[in-house]
């Protein structure tokens, strides 16, 4: 049964915040979660992002604190009781906007830091009192030993995304940073997984928690559409444009596991005529936000994006996740494809894996507990001449993989092609069945106004190079610079 947010008897101010942001029934984590902080218990939270854990903790942390909200304008009266610590600056942004959503009609104040920025800003608001203080560990310190705020009036801590933080080396910091709260406090730990380091952190930090778990750890939603394409890394690209265009995406998120991969992707995209934005741990914290603000905006169609600077990233209905490289860790698969199918939309999550990537897909089915099935990639472009050949047989697809007959013809292929074959066999689990896939029958429903062309559209009709956005200089101009520089 999935209640409403009016059995829960909120603070008329919260209750009107709420209903204003459109929210009615409860997820799952928030009916489990928000009836136990109420209570005053210290919480073990398995949730994905995008399951509704910010209001989970939100909620019931801002109706606690009501009996302390006063109108005064005294700093003394609007002391720290509520720290929330993220990992990185994006996350924190978001949740400290949504705390300020769900509080505005309340005197409780909020506010975020994070590093990357100048303190001033970030100091002046502390220093006029905030009851909630959203940060990212490090900076968190900086303001600590600039005594530019105080803790010891906290009540309430949640670790938000913990195992992210102690990927990330948050571990010494937040040991730090606990160590200046009260002991008598709340503390709520929320991670996508609870690996055993996590389980140590909980066991020295929570005192008897209820643990919640709105779904099994590490599982992937069950909204997500996932497909696992056998793809050359020289055709990713192309694989790439084809699925946009087939499906008529107009957004999506595309992860690659490096910096300098995330980068180049980008720019490659854009000669292509995507406009694309690269979002990595390089880029300054202005950039990443801009990025980010653009893709919101629908100014932007591709994010090419590393896991540490899209973890977490509350962008709402993204169509579509790509796995332009395999993950090298597991769990990074779900985080990624955590991105599409948020709070109840459906979603697609598409990966490109290389032969290479064998053991990387088998970790990714042990984590989910579900069978991969490598399916083949037909390039449009290819299918003529396929069929020419006798080779197709199922409308658009060439042959389904491994339970399939070899397909005809496929005795004619360049060794090398007949070896890759054979690889993708051996490693894609057996299908009984030769089925269309739904795939290529139901088109995804944009958000976005429907007279929006998708670009790739305009590209093949204007030539890509003609649609370069204005991030990416021309060829020419390039070229001009590195004679400059020699
Ligand atoms: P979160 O997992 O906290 O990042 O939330 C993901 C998104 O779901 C946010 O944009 C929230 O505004 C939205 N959301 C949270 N709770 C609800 C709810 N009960 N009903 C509808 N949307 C919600």
């Amino acid at each position: 049964m999935t209640s409403s947010f009016s059995n829960l008897s909120l603070a008329e101010p919260l209750a009107r915040a709420v209903a204003e942001m459109g929210y009615e029934t409860m997820t799952p984590i928030q009916e489990q979660a928000i009836p136990v902080v109420l209570q005053g218990k210290d919480v073990m939270g398995a949730a994905q992002t995008g399951t509704g854990k910010t209001a989970a903790f939100a909620l019931p942390l801002l109706q606690r604190m009501m009996k302390h909200e006063n109108p005064s304008t005294s700093p003394a009266r609007h002391p720290v009781r509520a720290l929330v610590l993220l990992p990185t600056r994006e996350l924190a942004v978001q949740v400290a906007e949504q705390v300020k959503l769900y509080a505005k009609y309340t005197n409780l104040r909020s506010t975020v830091v994070f590093g990357g920025m100048d303190m001033k800003p970030q100091t002046l608001e502390l220093k006029q009192g905030v009851e909630v203080l959203v940060a990212t560990p490090g900076r968190l310190l900086d303001h600590i030993e600039a005594k530019n705020t105080v803790l010891n009036q906290v009540e309430y801590v949640v670790l938000d995304e913990a195992d992210r933080m102690l990927d990330i080396g948050f571990l010494p910091d937040l040991q730090r940073i606990l160590s200046y709260l009260p002991k008598q406090r709340i503390t709520l730990l929320f991670s996508a997984t609870f690996s055993p380091e996590i389980k140590r952190l909980a066991s020295s930090y929570l005192q008897d928690p209820v643990t919640i778990e709105v779904a099994r750890s590490n599982a992937t939603a069950s909204t997500v559409e996932q497909h696992f394409y056998a793809v050359n890394a020289d055709d990713k690209r192309r694989a790439l444009h084809q699925i946009l265009k087939a499906r008529g995406l107009k957004q999506a998120f595309v992860f690659v596991n490096s910096k300098l991969g995330c980068a180049r992707l980008a720019r490659s995209l854009e000669r292509e005529g995507l406009k694309t934005t690269a979002l990595h741990g390089d880029k300054s914290q202005d950039e990443r936000l801009k990025a980010l603000d653009a893709f919101k905006k629908g100014e932007v169609d591709l994010l090419v994006c590393t896991d540490v600077a899209a973890r977490g990233l509350d962008i709402k209905d993204v169509p579509a996740v790509f796995n332009f490289d395999v993950p090298f860790n597991a769990e990074d698969y779900v985080h990624r494809i955590g991105r599409t199918g948020r709070a109840g939309a459906s979603g697609l999550a598409v990966s490109f894996a290389a032969s290479s990537d064998q053991r990387l897909v088998t970790d990714i089915e042990k984590l989910i507990k579900t069978k991969i099935e490598l399916e083949p990639m037909e390039f449009e472009e290819d299918l003529p001449r396929i069929k020419e050949q006798g080779r197709i047989n199922d409308g658009r697809r060439m042959y389904r993989d491994s339970g399939a007959e070899e397909p005809r013809g496929a005795q004619d292929a360049p060794p090398r092609e007949r070896q890759e074959r054979r690889e993708r066999r051996d490693y894609a689990p057996q299908r009984q069945t030769v089925s269309r896939d739904p795939f290529f029958d139901k088109p995804y429903e944009s958000s976005l106004p429907t007279d929006t062309q998708p670009v790739w559209e305009a590209a093949v009709k204007s030539g890509a190079s003609r649609n370069l956005s204005a991030n990416i200089k021309p060829k020419k101009k390039v070229a001009a610079l590195f004679k400059t520089a020699s």
